[in-house]
């Protein structure tokens, strides 16, 4: 089959093969350009894998530092002509690559939030691996089933209080226009914490010490965002806002639970990029096409591998203690958040308009990244190859 893109709103519903394997290659040699990361957590697991931080942060512990990993995620097989999704793509190259250096790695694909799922990964673990040195925990989700009671509840991305009124961006047309988004009412702030919050990720701790499969002084480490002022009212101080809260306060309950392993939970708050999850998140496409172009220009364009890379080398695997911040978060949205990187972009917020656009933003860019995202728009690739879509990940039984 010859792949092309179909884009539908913020998502696309094909996704290539040969793209996504380039996709992650090119993060592998990224890593492999830095040299090894000197890091003993050689048993990862890392729950939301296959795409976003999760994906580069599997590539980063198992090309920089030849950990064995197993990845979960929730991706889609080719089924009836259709091709798999990205995430399904990037886990048979990541699985591949690693093979092809005798490298461990094993993918469980279902949901995370479920008992069964969880049951099964840590049965993996015990068989194979014995214990696990590090926890990665990635997911971004729009719903969440409780394991306990049964009931779903789903993420809404709305200001909390007051409505927000800001400018939004259809990034594929590149028409600037107004919104409003009325705020949430008060369920709707706890459901999307109930899904976006820590409670899942101690959910798989408590289990993983329940059973032994955590190695002494293991870490573990989810990821949140924080922002400007612009995004505020719609992000940080918005329901999602409340669900990283949440998150960073798990990181400290975790923590406790963790002491007598001699481990310890933390958060790193990372930079605006743009995934699948980030571009569901109104207002955020448009500040990322503002930001990228002001730290393009000032040479401090980062993309996920880029701040997983960085994460791990400077701030996490030092010679000396964990850098963290004065709460205890780790923090590689630094350089998004310099002063004058901030400061320009609340200029450019000021003067924005379809027409301006152009020479303010970096459209291109995020749509080039959005595309990539698919294994679209990418260097030596044959897009007009016929390709199989039915690709196996080595180790999932179909
Ligand atoms: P993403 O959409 O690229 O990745 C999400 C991952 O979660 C995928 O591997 C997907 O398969 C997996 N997943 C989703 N639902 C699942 C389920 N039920 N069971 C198993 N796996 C499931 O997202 P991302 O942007 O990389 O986000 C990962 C984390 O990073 C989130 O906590 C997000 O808030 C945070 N973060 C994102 C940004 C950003 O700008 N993108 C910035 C800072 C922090």
């Amino acid at each position: 089959m010859i792949i092309q893109p179909k884009i539908r709103g913020f998502i696309c519903l094909t996704a290539h093969p040969e793209g996504c394997r380039a996709n992650v290659k090119s993060q592998i040699d990224y890593v492999r350009a830095h040299g090894p990361i000197p890091n003993d957590k050689k048993r990862v697991l890392v729950i939301g894998a296959s795409t976003g931080f999760g994906l580069a942060s599997r590539i980063a512990s198992a090309f920089g530092s030849g950990a064995a990993t197993i990845g979960v995620m929730f991706e889609k097989k080719s089924e009836n002509g259709r091709t798999a999704t990205s995430g399904w793509y990037n886990t048979a190259a990541v699985e591949n690559f690693a093979h092809a250096e005798g490298i461990y790695a094993k993918s469980i694909n279902g949901d995370a939030y479920s008992a069964e799922i969880r049951k099964q990964t840590l049965d993996l673990i015990e068989k194979d691996l014995q214990q696990i040195d590090m926890v990665i925990y990635s997911i971004a989700s729009p719903r969440r089933t409780d394991p306990q009671s049964g009931i779903t509840y789903k993420s809404v991305l709305k200001p909390i209080q007051n409505e927000f009124n800001s400018l939004t961006i259809d990034v594929h047309t590149g028409k600037i226009s107004d919104v409003t988004i009325e705020p949430a009412n008060e369920q709707e702030v706890e459901d999307t914490v109930k899904v976006m919050g820590g409670e899942d990720w101690d959910l798989w701790i408590t289990d993983l010490l329940a059973r032994n499969l955590l190695a002494p002084s293991a870490l573990t480490l989810a990821y949140s965002y924080i922002g400007p002022k612009i995004t505020e009212a719609m992000y940080r101080k918005g329901t999602i806002g409340k669900a990283k809260d949440h998150l960073e306060n798990s990181a400290a309950t975790i923590t406790a639970k963790l002491l007598p392993i001699g481990g310890k939970a933390y958060v790193s708050v990372n930079k605006a990029l743009v995934t699948q999850s980030s571009s569901a998140i109104p207002v955020i496409p448009l500040y990322i096409t503002l930001l990228y172009k002001t730290m393009k220009d000032a040479g401090l364009h980062e993309g996920c591998i880029e701040q997983i890379d960085r994460m791990f080398r400077e701030r996490i695997f030092t010679n000396a203690a964990v850098i963290c911040d004065d709460v205890g978060r780790i923090r590689v949205d630094d350089w998004e958040l310099k002063a004058e990187i901030q400061s320009a972009v609340a200029s450019n917020w000021t003067r924005i308009s379809t027409e301006t656009l152009p020479m303010i933003g970096d459209l291109g860019g995020y749509r080039s990244e959005f595309h990539r995202l698919f294994g679209f728009g990418i260097d030596g690739v044959d897009y007009g190859a016929d390709l199989e879509i039915d690709v196996k990940i080595p180790s999932i039984e179909e």
